[in-house]
């Protein structure tokens, strides 16, 4: 069925496989077994477990799908615990980045903790949620019951293939901690962390109600012609797109984790070697841009842009070193059609000449140097889609106010930034900036609280997850309500006389 890319073989998965599994797994749903709080249990602390056996193999599937950094695969692949998260973002500022022996030393992983949320509140997440009613129903009682949709697609992205806030494992988390059966169909684009991942969960996790399926668009297109209970997508718009056409066709509920650009607002009024460290690890911290939430472009003033500039450069060469392009610190491209697409945006006549910083680039390598672009135009191509890389566009503005307006008048990102100390300036920018997550004076890490949602609006897509998000994401929240035999009232029957009409 699944099919190890490495080794070039092929298995044909098409539509009457994807049936096969589908009926494997609703049997299996509908056998009661992944409602019962035991066998939810026993799957999350089988993740847990599985955590904390392969580590290192994740590294280095990590490694070989994107040339990850130990640090960058630990912080954001592995770690995300509350005070441990703290720790790692003050180690990342106190460190030079890469440095193996403070990776290897952090030990506890998002996909860990997002296990351990949910086991801890698992009791009360099942339990119903008790309703109030009205005197229209009176005597009455009513509750809300958390039911599994039944079984659940996973599609997910590339880029972030293990973990916990994103792609793979976290909504397959949600998926079970909800109750239901799930099949997860990771990127091709990782190969190395699609097979693991095929590998581990066949080694880790109830076979019967939880599946991988390996493969690019032929079985993921196998997939989608079947029924589904719910389909969870992270990816782009165009693909999402068609998985939720896929899924009209079956009326099946979707959850769309998209992309978009997500802009960061650059006041004056800030602790700039601060803003900018923020920056940068937003930006080519996380998979050397290629993240949903990285920084897509900034604005700030035309009177404080070389400023902000400087200290992007003093910062960046602090980190990276002089020779960005070897450094060991920052991902590479993730194949050849993303380097491409990338180079084509940097030769953009609109934007020749608005290079101040970066823009090496090396084809073989599939390597990119951290680029800044300052003055960009609106209507250059780097500015009219998701850049999804290491090159960072400035836009310069009279007034930061002008900055709402930049951004409300595109597509809904799915993160939005602002760098201020300035208090009206936050309030209006958290009122009247429309964004999946908004963060202020950082970048990226609200994904990191799983006590608020993470997900997009608009075009950055829709339903959120993350905590108990994520267990109500795949949870039919059903409306129970209670009568008993006494209080009938005859008022509701006909004959509708004249006095019943007056009441
Ligand atoms: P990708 O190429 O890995 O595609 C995503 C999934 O869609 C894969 O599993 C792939 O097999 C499948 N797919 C591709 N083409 C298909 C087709 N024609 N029919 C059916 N399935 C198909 O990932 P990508 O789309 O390049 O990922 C990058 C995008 O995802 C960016 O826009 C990024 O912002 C977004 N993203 C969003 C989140 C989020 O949490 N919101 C997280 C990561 C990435």
């Amino acid at each position: 069925m699944a099919t190890t890319i490495e080794e070039k073989e092929v298995t044909v998965f098409g539509e009457e496989e994807a049936k096969q599994l589908v009926n494997e797994l609703r049997v299996a749903y509908d056998s009661g077994r992944t409602r019962s709080y035991s066998w939810r249990v026993a799957q999350l602390k089988n993740i847990l477990r599985m955590c904390d056996d392969s580590e290192k193999e994740v590294v280095e599937a990590l490694h070989k799908d994107l040339a990850k950094p130990e640090l960058e695969s630990t912080l954001y692949e592995r770690d995300n615990t509350g005070g441990r998260q703290l720790a790692n973002i003050g180690v990342l500022y106190l460190m030079k980045w890469g440095d193996a022996v403070v990776g290897s030393a952090l030990q506890l992983g998002m996909i860990k903790n997002a296990c351990k949320v949910a086991l801890k509140e698992l009791k009360n997440w099942i339990r119903p949620e008790k309703a109030k009613t009205s005197l229209t129903t009176f005597p009455s009682s009513a509750e809300i019951v958390s039911e599994p949709f039944g079984v659940i697609l996973i599609i997910s992205a590339w880029n972030y293939p293990f973990c916990r806030f994103m792609l793979s494992i976290d909504p397959v988390i949600g998926a079970i901690a909800a109750g239901n059966a799930v099949l997860l169909k990771p990127s091709e684009l990782a190969p190395a962390s699609s097979s693991l991942l095929a590998k581990l969960f066949a080694q880790y996790l109830d076979t019967c109600s939880i599946k991988v399926v390996e493969g690019a668009v032929s079985e993921t297109s196998a997939l989608l012609e079947q029924k589904w209970d719910k389909i969870m997508y992270t990816g782009n718009g165009r693909v999402g797109r068609i998985v939720m056409a896929a899924a009209a066709k079956h009326l099946t509920p979707v959850i769309m984790e998209l992309g978009g650009k997500c802009p960061v607002v650059v006041d004056s009024d800030i602790n700039l070697q601060v803003a900018v460290r923020r920056l940068i690890a937003g930006k080519w911290g996380c998979n050397n841009g290629q993240a949903c939430i990285s920084p897509d472009y900034i604005l700030t003033t035309k009177d404080y842009a070389p400023k902000l500039v400087d200290a992007l450069k003093t910062e960046l060469e602090k980190f990276y070193g002089k020779n960005q392009l070897e450094s060991k610190d920052l991902s590479r491209i993730v194949n050849s059609n993303h380097f491409a697409r990338l180079s084509k945006l940097l030769e953009d006549e609109k934007v020749s000449g608005k290079i101040v910083y970066g823009g090496e680039r090396d084809k073989d390598k599939l390597r990119i140097a951290p680029t800044i672009l300052l003055d960009v135009l609106r209507d250059s191509l780097i500015m009219n889609e998701e850049i999804f890389g290491p090159l960072l566009p400035i836009l310069t503005l009279n007034n930061i106010d002008e900055s709402f307006n930049v951004i409300n008048s595109g597509t809904k990102p799915l993160a939005a930034y602002i760098f201020t100390n300035n208090k009206k300036l936050k309030e209006k920018f958290v009122m009247s900036v429309s964004a999946g997550g908004i963060v202020i004076n950082d970048t990226t890490i609200h994904m990191a609280v799983h006590t608020v949602p993470f997900g997009g609006v608009g075009e950055s897509g829709m339903g959120s997850y993350h905590g108990k998000f994520s267990f109500d994401a795949f949870s039919h929240k059903k409306a129970v309500v209670y009568r008993s035999f006494t209080g009938d009232a005859a008022l509701r029957y006909p004959p509708y006389t004249g006095f019943k009409l007056r009441m």
